[in-house]
């Protein structure tokens, strides 16, 4: 089984990147992330995200906010970044604290600087096959492993585990666009196993430690990974148990080293063409 390393597919996004900043004439873009309290896993996204930025020559501020401000005050100072011209992009760290109204800020947000894809308008683009919108970074993640490692994707059976609007379904459409024919599952899915092991390309993107292993993987299956979970021991790892598919799987991505360093480096893209398409290029995501 061969192992598709995540820095490799970041390495060749980087040199998009850095041919996209390089038109902008001296404008270095920069992302806002918006956080709001210490939650360890907004942290530990964070400082991966800053890391990618800085080691594309992109810049990066943190806007943090304390966990019980209150949701008229936050609106208040989230409207302040919105409208900042010096600031491109815009990550939102969430899930936001309870007292604060989500939906509000995907309804506030700028499309142009929403280089998430949180808000109804980018979500809308990709859900038509618009490629003007910017999807979530972690679903557009993997059709760029796919890509980068020259996986046709055209009239390949995909199948999904996990239907959230962060990864399960706009990566749906995406791999749609690329016509793939796609399967989504979720917990009310009858025979997860003998589903999954249709799928010619098979993403796991369920949030659940080790949950997909051979009996999930069809013979030459490409398995891509998504899940952050910890493990028994405490340790980092996917919802793929990787070593119980060598035998099975042709390729697959490994966590950590796979989807999630792609992530932040698609997330330095769309912060790349927001900047450009500031300056009035053409605003194309994807
Ligand atoms: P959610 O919890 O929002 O969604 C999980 C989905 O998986 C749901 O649709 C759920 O089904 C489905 N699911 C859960 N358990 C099972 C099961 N046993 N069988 C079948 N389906 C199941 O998670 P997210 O989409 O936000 O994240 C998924 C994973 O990806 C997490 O581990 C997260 O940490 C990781 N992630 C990684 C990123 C990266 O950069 N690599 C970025 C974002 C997320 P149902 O709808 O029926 O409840």
């Amino acid at each position: 089984m061969i192992t598709l390393k995540g820095s490799e597919v970041s390495a060749k996004i980087k040199e998009q990147v850095q041919e996209l900043a390089g038109s902008l004439e001296g404008t270095i873009p920069r992302l806002a992330i918006v956080r709001v309290g210490e939650r360890p896993d907004d942290l530990s996204y964070e400082r991966g995200a800053v890391k990618k930025m800085r080691a594309f020559g992109l810049e990066v501020q943190s806007c943090v906010f304390p966990q019980d401000i209150a949701n008229e005050e936050f609106k208040e100072r989230f409207r302040e970044i919105n409208d900042d011209p010096q600031i491109h992009g815009i990550l939102v760290l969430r899930p936001l604290p309870r007292q604060i109204c989500e939906k509000t800020i995907e309804e506030m947000i700028c499309p142009d600087k929403d280089v998430d894809g949180i808000s109804p308008v980018n979500i809308a683009k990709v859900f038509s096959g618009d490629p003007s919108g910017f999807a979530p970074c972690t679903a557009e993640a993997v059709v760029e492993v796919l890509k980068a490692n020259d996986i046709e994707m055209a009239g390949k059976r995909a199948v999904i585990v996990g239907r959230s609007m962060v990864v399960g379904k706009p990566l749906a459409m995406l791999l749609m666009k690329e016509n793939a024919t796609v399967t989504v599952c979720h917990t009310r899915t009858k025979d997860l196993s003998g589903t999954c092991r249709e799928g010619e390309i098979l993403v796991a993107a369920a949030g659940r430690a080790k949950m997909i292993n051979s009996d999930h993987v069809g013979p030459g299956a490409i398995v891509i990974d998504v899940g952050i979970n910890v493990d028994e021991n405490g340790k980092l790892c996917g919802d793929v148990d990787f070593d119980s598919i060598q035998e099975k799987a042709s390729m697959a991505t490994p966590v950590p080293g796979g989807v999630g360093a792609v992530t932040t480096a698609v997330l330095a893209k769309h912060l790349a063409q927001a900047a450009g398409y500031k300056q009035g290029g053409e605003h194309v995501s994807g």
